[in-house]
C-alpha cells in the first residue's frame, strides 16, 4: 500500500508510520510540526519509502496532491491535548473541523479509502461503562471549550459517515481511548508522561480534581497495529470502533503506581481542576471503552498491562530527557 498519514510526525502517527514501514508500505506523512514533531520521524529520514511533508491539512492543494498518489489515507492531524484545546479554542475547531472536511473531500475526490481518528471525548460526561459504539453523548455547554473539542470531533465522525452514506468514499471511524506510549509529551496536559517527568526528577506529582476519575491507558504499539489490520478489512468501512484497554485505573492510582516503579521521592499534590485548567472545568469522571464490536471483527486484545506500558515510557524518557543524575 501506498498511504498519507496526516499528523504522520506526531505521536500516534510517526508510530504507525513505523509499524507501516516496517510492513513494506510506503509512507507520505503529512505533518504541520504544530504538536508534532521533527524528532518522532528522524530516524525515518534514510528510509527510501518514507517521505515527510510539512504542510497543514487545511491546505487544499497540498492535501489535493498527495491523496491522489496513495491508496489509504490515515487521517490524525489534530489538534489535541485537554490544556492546548483550553489554550487555543479557535485554531483547534478550525483545525479539527475544516482540516477532516478538506481531507475527506479529497478522499472523494479520489475516491480513496479513509480512516478518521476520533476520540473517547465523544461521550463526554456518560460515566456508565464499558461505553459502547451507540451510546450516548452527554456534553455540557458548548461554551465551556471542553465540549467543543467533543463537538467538533463529532462533526468530523458525522462528515466521515455521510461521505460514506452519500457519496460512498469507504470512510471508517476510530475512538482512540488515552493513547500512551514514547514519544507522547506531557507539554499539551497529556497525564501519563507529565507523571513519568516529575517522579524521575523527584517533583510534586500533580494530581487534578480529587484523583478518584479513572482512565484506561493503550500503549500506542496495540493501537497502531490495529489502525492497520482495521483499514485492510473490508467489513470495517461504514463503521465506527472503540479502541482501547479495559484496564480501569484512577489518576490518583496511576500516580502512586509511577511512583513505585520509579523508585521516585515524590509526593503526590492535588490540585483543583479551575486551578489547573480554568473556571467551570468539567472532567470525565470514568472513561472505559467496550471493545466488543472490534474484538468479533478482528480479534482485538491489547498486549501491554499498565505496568508495563510505564515501564517502557520510563525506559524512553529517561533514554531521551536530560535528567539530573
Ligand atoms: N491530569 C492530572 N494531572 C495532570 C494532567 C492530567 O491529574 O498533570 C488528569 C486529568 O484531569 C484527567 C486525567 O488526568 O482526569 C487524564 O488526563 P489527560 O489529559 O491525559 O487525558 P483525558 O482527560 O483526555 O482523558
Amino acid at each position: 500500500m501506498k498511504v498519507l498519514i496526516t499528523g504522520g510526525a506526531g505521536f500516534i502517527g510517526s508510530h504507525l508510520a513505523d509499524e507501516l514501514l516496517k510492513n513494506k508500505h510506503r509512507v507520505i506523512a503529512l505533518d504541520n510540526l504544530s504538536t508534532g514533531r521533527i524528532e518522532n520521524v528522524v530516524h525515518l529520514k534514510k528510509n527510501p519509502n518514507f517521505e515527510l511533508v510539512v504542510g497543514t491539512v487545511l491546505n487544499e492543494h497540498l492535501v489535493d496532491k498527495f491523496a491522489e498518489r496513495v491508496d489509504v489515507i490515515f487521517h490524525l492531524a489534530a489538534a489535541v491535548g485537554v490544556e492546548l484545546i483550553v489554550k487555543k479554542p479557535l485554531e483547534s475547531l478550525t483545525t479539527n473541523i475544516k482540516g477532516s472536511e478538506t481531507v475527506l473531500e479529497m478522499a472523494y475526490r479520489y475516491n480513496k479509502k479513509i480512516l478518521i481518528s476520533s476520540t473517547s471525548e465523544i461521550y463526554g460526561k456518560n460515566v456508565n461503562g464499558p461505553l459502547k459504539e451507540t451510546d450516548d453523548r452527554i456534553l455540557g455547554s458548548p461554551l465551556k471549550v471542553r465540549w467543543s473539542y467533543s463537538t467538533a470531533k463529532a462533526v468530523d465522525e458525522m462528515l466521515a459517515y455521510v461521505y460514506w452514506k452519500e457519496k460512498k468514499v469507504p470512510s471508517l471511524i476510530v475512538r482512540l481511548f488515552n493513547t500512551v506510549g514514547p514519544r507522547q509529551t506531557g507539554y499539551y496536559g497529556m497525564v501519563v508522561p507529565r507523571f513519568i517527568e516529575q517522579a524521575l526528577t523527584n517533583k510534586r506529582i500533580t494530581v487534578y480534581g480529587t484523583g478518584k476519575q479513572t482512565r484506561c491507558f493503550i500503549h500506542v504499539e496495540d493501537v497502531v497495529k490495529t489502525l492497520i489490520k482495521l483499514a485492510e478489512e473490508p467489513k470495517a468501512v461504514g463503521e465506527v470502533f472503540n479502541i482501547g484497554s479495559q484496564e480501569e485505573v484512577s489518576i490518583e492510582q496511576l500516580a502512586k503506581e509511577i511512583i513505585r516503579i520509579t523508585k521516585s521521592k515524590s509526593k503526590i499534590e492535588y490540585i483543583p481542576y479551575e486551578k489547573a485548567y480554568e473556571e467551570g472545568f468539567e472532567d470525565m469522571q470514568r472513561r472505559v471503552p467496550d471493545t466488543t464490536k472490534i474484538n468479533k471483527l478482528i480479534g482485538f486484545k491489547p498486549t501491554y498491562s499498565l505496568a508495563e506500558i510505564i515501564k517502557d515510557i520510563v525506559m524512553y524518557i529517561k533514554k531521551n530527557m536530560k535528567l539530573p543524575a
